[in-house]
């Protein structure tokens, strides 16, 4: 199964993507969170990544699919994979698919994960991620300064979930981005999903959507 989850920052993709992954026992691959290593890392992708994802901008094209096309290509994806945060771009649609197809491999689904732009604002002011296993909590469920319940790790909001920073994210998102969901439509292969529900309703509704039982 590859499966790409397509939608605005703070819908959910990153959360609903870690239920998938081993629900169905394939990788999540979050470029997000190979960046964020990257940074913390100091790696030279990381170096040049650092200020474009302060301000909230998008990492150029090159880069990325550059990143992706080694993931891709990896053993680790060769049963499937779940797309989380790419294709964020057009050209880096265009790209994904010519990969996918030089190497004998197509999309299944692409989730298209909606909500509404107040609810989105609020969940990422309450967001807490994981500095260690990156996974994510709601500040509600989990008071500050605990530690990640799943790993122990320490727990911290992300520079740009700042609300000023999740603005310029969304306004990028509705120039950039938004078009690669026409480009799914196209190729028939978009799923429209309701994300404002709990995530274990949003988790159930995404198997109806692919066909798993
Ligand atoms: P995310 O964790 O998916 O919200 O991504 C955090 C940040 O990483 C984004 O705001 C971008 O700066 C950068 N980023 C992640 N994926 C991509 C991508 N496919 N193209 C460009 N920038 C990206």
């Amino acid at each position: 199964m590859r499966l790409i989850l397509f939608g605005p920052p703070g819908v959910g993709k990153g959360t609903q993507a870690k239920l998938l992954s081993a629900k169905l026992n394939i990788p999540h691959i979050s470029t997000g969170d190979m960046l964020r290593d990257a940074v913390a890392e100091g790696t030279e992708i990381g170096k040049q990544a650092k200020a474009v994802l302060d301000a909230g901008q998008l990492v150029s094209d090159s880069i990325m699919i550059g990143i992706i096309r080694d993931v891709i290509k990896s053993e680790n994806c060769k049963n499937g994979f779940i797309l989380d945060g790419f294709p964020r771009t057009i050209p880096q649609a265009e790209e994904l698919s010519l990969l996918l197809n030089r190497l004998g491999m197509e999309i299944d689904f692409v989730i298209n994960m909606e909500i509404e732009e107040n609810e989105i604002i609020k969940r990422l002011g309450k967001r807490l991620s994981c500095s260690k296993c990156g996974n994510i909590f709601n500040i509600d469920n989990l008071p500050y300064s605990t530690p990640c319940p799943a790993c122990g790790g320490l727990m911290y909001q992300r520079d740009d979930d700042k609300p000023e920073t999740v603005r310029k994210r969304l306004y990028v998102y509705s120039q950039s981005t938004a078009p690669v969901k026409v480009y799914y439509q196209k190729l028939g292969l978009l799923k429209t999903i309701n994300a404002q529900n709990d995530l274990q309703q949003v988790h159930q509704e995404i198997l109806m959507a692919i066909n798993h039982k």
